[in-house]
């Protein structure tokens, strides 16, 4: 029997209690489809900080080095927030995406046609909507030296670098993805202001004459920021830089109704790192009402991308689309009245219907997340 290393990093707050369902899909996925999963955890972020005085402690690194593929939940606590930086959560997680080397950040957004009235946008702006953000996830103002605060703590510094190879790299990832949707790619940045932004405006203009079968636009982020609520369904594939694509992906997320419903592959030369997009969110932590489906979907990426199981994904895919459609709700994404169900029993639910084998047929209502690259062609 094929077996594959998962390196499970709840992280904190909402983190576990999705990140245990996402598992549960992924040991439904192992009986159906006779694959071993052998899945371990690992702190990381405020629970690694309790564990080891580390956000990104050495047996997590040593653990992500050893995985076929990296789960992770979310990190980020209350009480770290004003922590010295070595101690936050958020440096744990720069430093894994940075250990990983997993430089291109894709989030699929599609919206779900029974979940179209959860959005506050119009339902007419929301038709047709097919997003994929190409997010670059290792260099710019996350990363960039020097950075900090005065000791005096009145000035400020971070840096905003990027050279060539870092958005040549990227750019080619969202040319070959958009090759396998509609052919689009929307490039965004701050060009009129930003010597960084000029530099990538070039790049992706150069990299783009490689592909001339795709067509290739610029927006300014201030007006991109306004057409992906005005009118979604122009994006086919929107590339950007690391803090506008962190920024433009929660943004995305109003169309499809909540936070908890998207998921994102990492993807590099190595392991991918595979997470929802939401954060720890700690006003509903404990309580298990949480939207575990972004982390579902997670596993479904985890699948076809860092696994290459591309049926097993389709399998989980479609059973999220099917329990959505037969009315499960999670308090996120129910409408006034509806029933609501917490975190497990949504895990449950979509766990038992991809170990029931009545998914796993693509159709016509299979997520976007099937047009993506393969981290092979898209990333060698
Ligand atoms: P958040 O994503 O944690 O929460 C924003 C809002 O969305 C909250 O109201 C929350 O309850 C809701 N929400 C998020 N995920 C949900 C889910 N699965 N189901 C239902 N509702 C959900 O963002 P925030 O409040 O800005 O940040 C909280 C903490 O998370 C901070 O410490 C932040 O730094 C961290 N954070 C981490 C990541 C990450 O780990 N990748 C990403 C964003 C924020």
């Amino acid at each position: 029997m094929k077996t594959y290393t998962i390196a499970v990093l709840p992280g904190d707050g909402i983190g576990p209690e999705v990140t245990a369902e996402g598992e549960r899909v992924l040991q439904a996925v192992g009986q159906r489809f006779g694959i071993a999963f052998t899945l371990a955890h690992f702190p990381l972020g405020a629970a690694g900080v309790a564990a080891a005085g580390d956000p990104l402690p050495e047996e997590t690194r040593a653990a992500v080095r050893r995985a076929n593929a990296v789960l992770l939940g979310a990190v980020g606590a209350p009480g770290l927030e004003h922590a010295p930086r070595h101690l936050k959560p958020e440096t744990g997680l720069l430093a894994l995406r940075a250990l990983l080397g997993v430089y291109a950040n894709l989030r699929p957004v599609t919206v779900l046609a029974p979940l179209v009235d959860r959005s506050p946008v119009k339902p007419d702006r929301l038709r047709g909507v097919d997003v994929l953000i190409v997010r670059e996830l290792t260099g710019g103002l996350y990363y960039g030296e020097p950075r900090g605060r005065d000791s005096g703590g009145s000035r400020a510094v971070n840096t905003l670098v990027y050279t060539t190879p870092e958005i040549e790299r990227v750019a080619r990832v969202a040319f070959e993805a958009a090759r396998r949707r509609r052919r689009l790619v929307t490039s965004v940045d701050k060009a009129n202001v930003l010597e960084v932004s000029q530099l990538w405006r070039d790049t992706v203009t150069a990299v783009g004459r490689e592909y001339p079968d795709v067509r290739l636009e610029h927006l300014y982020v201030d007006y991109a920021a306004m057409r992906l609520v005005s009118n979604p369904a122009a994006f086919d594939v929107l590339l950007t830089e690391n803090m506008f694509g962190d920024i433009l992906s929660d943004e995305a997320a109003v169309l499809v109704g909540s936070l908890g419903l998207l998921p994102s592959a990492s993807l590099g030369a190595g392991a991918g790192l595979f997470e929802p997009i939401h954060g720890s969110a700690p006003d509903i932590a404990g309580k298990g009402v949480a939207n575990p489906i972004g982390a579902i979907a997670s596993v479904a990426m985890l699948l076809r991308y860092g696994l290459r199981l591309p049926e097993a994904a389709d399998a989980v895919e479609q059973a999220i689309g099917t329990v959505l459609a037969a009315g499960a709700r999670t308090r996120d994404i129910a409408a006034a009245g509806e029933p609501v169900m917490g975190t497990r029993e949504m895990g449950e639910r979509i766990a038992n219907l991809v170990r029931s084998a009545e998914c796993g047929v693509r159709s016509e209502d299979t997520p976007v997340n099937s047009a993506l690259p393969t981290p092979h062609s898209a990333l060698e």
